[in-house]
């Protein structure tokens, strides 16, 4: 067994075409494996998957809508039909909706959490019988600082992220018996077309980023890679439930 190597294993990564999603992506697929990119931007995702096959895999973009639990099973099924087999979930597709607490609607919570942690749970919970099946699973679940922190813009962005480290538990500890470990990970300020919005909205951000990272950087895609190669290979086998930050000191900084 050799202890980083995903050749053959095939993932699928919500939100794979583009920022983090892409960079966990690409780490897994420099590691071997073949890959869904799974979105709903059909242009970013046909991008994606021209980019990932430059490193010697098989990748297919799927058209979906993860806030939509018929599409995820349709997605499922056409990951298992295409390659025969399902080893490695990448949870990955999120949003936020900058708003205070008392503007914040009914739907846009609802929004939020339904694209951030519903689909978390319905993708984890399609892939399953795969990974029963299989003997094996590993799933990867993208909170944020905000699993940590608060923040007055952030109720259900921060709810989401709160929910998606208990949820890490919850699956772990639900499917360790069957070999499939589960682990989240939680990234500091990452440079991103989600925070690129956000530093075009919010004055100051970006200084105040740089001061507050002891690494003294935003954090680039391409930092993900090797997380996600430890969390999807033989590495990490008695590695579950737990949530790993990936922020250069964010959550250390006294
Ligand atoms: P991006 O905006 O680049 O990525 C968001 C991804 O989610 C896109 O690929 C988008 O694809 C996908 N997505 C959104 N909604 C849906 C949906 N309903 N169905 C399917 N796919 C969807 O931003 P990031 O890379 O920054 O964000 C990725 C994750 O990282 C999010 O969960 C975010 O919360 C988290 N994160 C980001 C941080 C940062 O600093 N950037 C910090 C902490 C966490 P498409 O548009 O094709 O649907």
């Amino acid at each position: 067994m050799k202890l980083f190597e995903l050749a053959g294993k095939v993932a699928v990564v919500t939100g794979g075409n583009g920022g983090i999603g892409f960079g966990m992506a690409e780490g897994l697929a420099q590691a071997g494996a073949n890959i869904a990119v799974v979105g709903r931007n059909r242009d970013k995702s046909a991008a994606a998957v021209h980019k990932l096959e430059q490193h010697g895999v098989q990748a297919v973009s799927i058209e979906t809508d993860v806030t939509d639990e018929v599409q995820i099973s349709t997605m499922v099924d056409e990951v298992v039909d295409t390659f025969g087999r399902l080893d490695i979930l990448v949870n990955n597709a999120g949003t936020n909706i900058r708003k205070r607490p008392e503007d914040l609607s009914a739907a846009e919570w609802h929004q939020v959490l339904d694209t951030n942690l519903t689909s978390a749970f319905l993708c984890s919970k399609a892939c399953y019988p795969q990974f029963k099946e299989a003997g094996a699973g590993k799933v990867l679940n993208n909170g944020s600082m905000m699993s940590i922190f608060g923040a007055p813009w952030t109720p259900a962005y921060a709810a989401s992220k709160g929910g998606m480290v208990q949820l890490t538990k919850a699956l772990a500890t639900a499917w360790a018996a069957d070999n499939v470990q589960v682990n989240c990970f939680l990234p500091g300020w990452i440079d991103t077309d989600l925070t690129r919005r956000a530093r075009r909205d919010v004055p100051g951000l970006h200084e105040r980023v740089l001061e507050r990272t002891p690494a003294g950087r935003w954090g680039d895609i391409a930092d993900f890679q090797g997380l996600a190669v430890f969390l999807a290979s033989p590495a990490s086998n008695f590695v579950t439930g737990t949530a790993i930050p990936v922020d250069g000191g964010f959550s250390v900084m006294g």
